[in-house]
């Protein structure tokens, strides 16, 4: 079976680069080949902070890819189309998926953070909802933060039902506190 590398947890408080099996996308399934991809705060957790996620586990939730392969029921990507993978993912199907709500679906929350975006390559699941084409005139780093740190701040705001002219405090300046203050109202 065909290996690729990926960074993956190899203990509390460490990484490592490591060979893994290319996976075979399922129903539903893409499988991607990252283009670029981030360190992520929540990286920091996988790995010092929550013991019971195992040695092994793939890193990363954040990446631009580009699709190499898919299963059956993925009709709107074709072979080396690039996109971007939402960092975590949803049904589709159930309550929350259907208002927009795809970060605390019904199905799969709250284990539904996507892994092994910081490999070569990794599987997207149910990829017609949680993968989208980036237009040809964007380039991977324009749009490497849509799959978490930029949608995470521009979500804030939308939460937040704030407008243009509301005056707000916002606390913290990093990556995200960075893209809650960029944001539209
Ligand atoms: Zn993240
Ligand atoms: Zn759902």
């Amino acid at each position: 079976m065909a290996e690729s590398q990926s960074c993956i947890k190899i203990d509390t408080g460490k990484v490592g680069m490591s060979s893994m099996a290319i996976p075979t996308p399922g129903p539903g399934q893409a499988l991607v080949r990252t283009r670029l991809s981030t360190i992520c705060g929540s990286d920091i957790h996988m790995v010092d902070d929550i013991p019971e996620l195992p040695a092994g586990t793939p890193m990363g939730h954040e990446a631009v890819a580009e699709m190499v392969d898919a299963g059956d029921g993925v009709t709107s990507f074709r072979q080396g189309d690039r996109v971007v993978t939402c960092c975590v993912f949803g049904c589709g199907i159930c309550a929350r998926c259907q208002e927009g709500t795809t970060q605390i679906c019904e199905r799969y929350a709250p284990m539904n953070l996507l892994f092994g975006a910081q490999g070569e390559y990794y599987l997207v699941q149910h990829a017609e909802l949680n993968m989208a084409k980036v237009p040809d005139d964007l380039e991977d780093e324009a749009v490497l933060f849509a799959t978490d740190i930029m949608s995470t701040g521009f979500g804030a705001i939308e939460r937040a039902g704030l407008r243009y002219g509301d005056s707000v405090a916002i606390f913290a300046q990093g990556p995200v506190g960075l893209c809650v203050t960029a944001a539209p109202g």
